[in-house]
């Protein structure tokens, strides 16, 4: 099943090694992107997710600190006002005439409604703060689990970065092998096109047509392709071109 149609196949040694670099080339590009972009974008997403839930925290724990002072306000607000009922008290006795009277008794009357509205406030307040006091350490729970989630996310993340240039290495180093056997001119060339053609320099042509750029080759060329051990380019998007016979790519 080797020779289909009188197509003998037989590769050119600098396309051999081009497909091979090319291989190599599509997966560095792949592992660089998911090193360089895609997991670093992930982990900042965390990270501002991680701050974005501490900042809630900090906030609600703000909060509930302004309303325990606002609560400790009132406290010694009614103490005072307390202080203030006892002096006018004192007047009492003093007082000479009804009028100067019946000012120390409004004056009493609008102290004990200052104190009546303050207590109603604290008990208000306390309620609240009771409330969200439990809602807190509901929070802080929350937020320590949810730091422990953030650390083995993260540390999962880095370390896939770091097997990932480490991958790269590895496939830089093969590459750096495998160059040394391509002719100089060709190589130059399959570099050019690989940066002219988004990081491909060398496809293989099915039933007529460049997996590079999807447009047709001629008849001639094709068969050229097929049968002969030569170089040859994609007239329309200037790609190496290769030929696998679908018994060869299936086995
Ligand atoms: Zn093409």
């Amino acid at each position: 099943m080797n020779d289909v149609g009188g197509a003998s196949h037989k590769m050119n040694a600098d396309i051999d090694a081009l497909i091979a670099i090319q291989k190599i080339d599509s997966e560095i590009a792949r592992k660089t992107r998911l090193a360089d972009k895609i997991l670093p974008e992930e982990l900042e997403k965390i990270r501002e997710d991680h701050r974005n839930a501490e900042q809630k925290l900090e906030n609600f724990e703000k909060q509930l600190e302004e309303e325990n002072k606002r609560r400790r306000d009132l406290e010694s607000a009614v103490e005072d006002t307390k202080s203030n009922i006892a002096k006018a008290k004192q007047k009492l006795p003093e007082v000479k005439t009804n009028v100067e009277y019946r000012a120390i008794l409004k004056e009493l009357d609008n102290f004990e409604k200052k104190i009546v509205a303050m207590e109603d406030e604290q008990i208000g307040l306390m309620e609240t703060i009771e409330e969200k006091s439990s809602e807190k350490e509901r929070l802080v729970r929350e937020a320590a689990a949810e730091e422990k989630k953030f650390n083995a996310i993260r540390a999962e993340k880095e370390d896939g970065i770091k097997s990932l240039k480490n991958r790269i290495a590895e496939l830089q180093t093969q590459r750096k092998s495998i160059l040394n056997g391509i002719t100089p001119s060709i190589l130059n060339n399959y570099e050019k096109i690989s940066k002219q053609r988004n990081g491909v320099g060398i496809t293989n042509v099915v039933d007529g047509s460049c997996q590079g750029c999807y447009q047709l080759i001629t008849p001639q060329l094709y068969y050229l392709l097929r049968t002969s051990e030569g170089i040859f380019q994609c007239p329309h998007c200037n790609r190496y071109l290769y030929y696998i016979p679908e018994e060869e790519k299936s086995g």
